[in-house]
């Protein structure tokens, strides 16, 4: 599957509008992509016991999407055949009044991945120029003044482009997805949540107030997006309208990111294989 034209690696030139949520390639039903995802999937868990036992590499995986973007549902299914022991997922909510009494970055350093692992974010940092930019949310902060400026965003794009070249040069690779829906299946997607019973603990009031500022929401992704896509930490515009076609792009570039880690289990040195060969003999002996 080709998934170049939804990955973005320099904003230059990025718009938005040149996706579409709709977008299924080639593909016209869910059973055209079965294959490809249990594949990826399978491949996957094997570049990732890899990735574990080499030890030298992370990856930070990045959800962002509106509500009902179907953040959850890729990860839960994308993620389905990797070992747990491996991977980490962590949301990101409102701040709390310990986390705004630290720089915006400091919970997300706090849960970042160790060599060898995969850290999910589910919501990120990214939220600190997205929600935080549309309902100017810098303002209200205990800061000093010079620290809530009309250039704060143009900032934060900054510090969050130096902040993932940081953790490129450390080993730890960021690949990020903004799942891009369209505002009437976020409708329709709502409309489910009222409607069905088992779905309505996912629906909240706050989510019809957000969907007012549908078009701010998208100019702030526009914006975050142009400013933060880099070779190495690029983004991916995930067609979301068809959840079966998101779920393949995404356990496609995840695989592509594992595939370009190139982990290697690690090779054993001659006195190790001595050591080995010895202990077989003795475990031999004993039978
Ligand atoms: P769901 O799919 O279950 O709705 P969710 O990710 O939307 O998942 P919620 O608990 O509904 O989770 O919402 C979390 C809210 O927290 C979002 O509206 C998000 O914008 C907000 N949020 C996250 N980080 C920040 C931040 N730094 N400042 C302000 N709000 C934030
Ligand atoms: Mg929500």
């Amino acid at each position: 599957m080709n998934i170049k034209k939804y990955r973005v690696t320099d904003g230059d030139g990025f718009s938005l509008a040149d996706f579409c949520p709709k977008d299924t390639g080639k593909c016209k039903a869910s059973g055209d992509v079965q294959k490809i995802i249990t594949q990826n999937i399978s491949q996957m868990k094997e570049l990732q016991d890899r990735l574990y036992a080499d030890g030298k590499t992370a990856l930070l995986l990045i959800f962002q999407a509106m509500d009902a973007g179907g953040k959850d549902s890729a990860i839960k299914h994308v993620m389905s055949g990797v070992n747990p022991q491996g991977v980490d997922v962590f949301s990101f909510k409102q701040p709390s009044k310990k986390e705004l009494s630290h720089d915006y970055l400091w919970r997300a350093v706090k849960v970042l991945p160790p060599r060898g692992k995969i850290a999910i974010f589910n919501r990120s940092y990214y939220e600190d120029v997205l929600i935080v930019k549309v309902h100017r949310l810098y303002e209200n902060h205990n800061v000093p003044e010079r620290c809530k400026g009309e250039d704060t965003i143009e900032k934060r794009y900054a510090q969050i482009r130096h902040f993932e070249d940081y953790l490129w040069e450390n080993g730890i690779v960021t690949v990020k997805f903004f799942l891009h829906l369209s505002k009437e299946m976020q409708r329709q997607r709502f409309l489910k949540r009222i409607n069905e019973k088992d779905k309505n603990w996912k629906f909240c009031l706050g989510d019809i107030e957000e969907r007012q500022y549908w078009d701010d929401y998208q100019d702030a992704y526009q914006s975050a997006i142009a400013a933060t896509a880099t070779r190495h930490s690029p983004w991916y515009v995930v067609p979301a309208d068809k959840k079966w076609f998101a779920r393949a792009v995404i356990s496609t570039a995840v695989l592509d990111a594992l595939q370009q880690i190139d982990p290697q289990y690690p090779k054993i040195t001659h006195a190790q294989e001595a050591e080995l060969e010895e202990c077989k003999q003795r475990l031999l002996e004993e039978g």
